[in-house]
C-alpha cells in the first residue's frame, strides 16, 4: 500500500506507511530521521493511547489490551517537570499503532531529535503527533525503549 492524502490528511495501512510518512515530516523540518522503531508492548499488543508533552521532552504510552503505562524513550528522566496530554484522531479515536523515528549528529550515533508518528487503527490515518529536540545519546539504546 502507499500512502494517500485526503484534504489535509495523509492515510496509510502498514508500519511502512507510518515510517514513510514520519520520514517525510522529519525532513522538513530539517533533522531527517534515518532510524525507526515500532512500539510493542509486553504482553505482545501494538495499539496504545498515547500522551505527551513535548516541551517537556515526555511521551508516555498506554496498552490498549493490559493497560501498562511505558514511559517512551528517555521520558523517564524529564517526568517530574511533564504535564502530558492525550492525543485524539480527527475521528475520535484515541488508539493508535506507534513508530518512532530519531535524526541522529552528523557522523555519530547520536540522537539530535526524536518523532512519535500514529497510524489510526479506526480511520487509518498517520501523521506525527508529536517531536522534539532530543539529547538522548545512542540512538539503539533509545528506540529499544520506545
Ligand atoms: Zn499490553
Ligand atoms: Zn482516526
Amino acid at each position: 500500500m502507499a500512502l494517500t492524502k485526503k484534504g489535509d490528511f495523509m492515510y496509510g495501512t502498514t508500519s511502512g506507511d507510518t515510517q514513510a510518512e514520519l520520514r517525510s515530516y522529519s525532513v522538513a523540518n530539517g533533522h531527517e530521521a534515518t532510524r525507526f522503531a515500532s512500539s510493542k508492548c509486553d504482553c505482545g499488543s501494538r495499539t496504545f493511547a498515547l500522551q505527551s508533552d513535548e516541551e517537556a521532552g515526555v511521551a508516555i504510552r498506554t496498552c490498549s489490551d493490559c493497560g501498562q503505562e511505558h514511559l517512551m524513550g528517555d521520558s523517564e528522566d524529564y517526568l517530574e517537570d511533564a504535564t502530558p496530554e492525550g492525543h485524539a484522531c480527527v475521528c475520535e479515536n484515541e488508539v493508535f499503532e506507534l513508530v518512532s523515528g530519531v535524526s541522529v549528529y552528523k557522523g555519530t550515533h547520536d540522537v539530535r531529535w526524536y518523532y512519535i508518528a500514529c497510524h489510526c487503527v479506526e480511520c487509518n490515518l498517520v501523521g506525527v503527533f508529536a517531536d522534539w529536540k532530543c539529547e538522548a545519546g545512542d540512538a539503539a539504546a533509545f528506540l529499544a525503549k520506545v
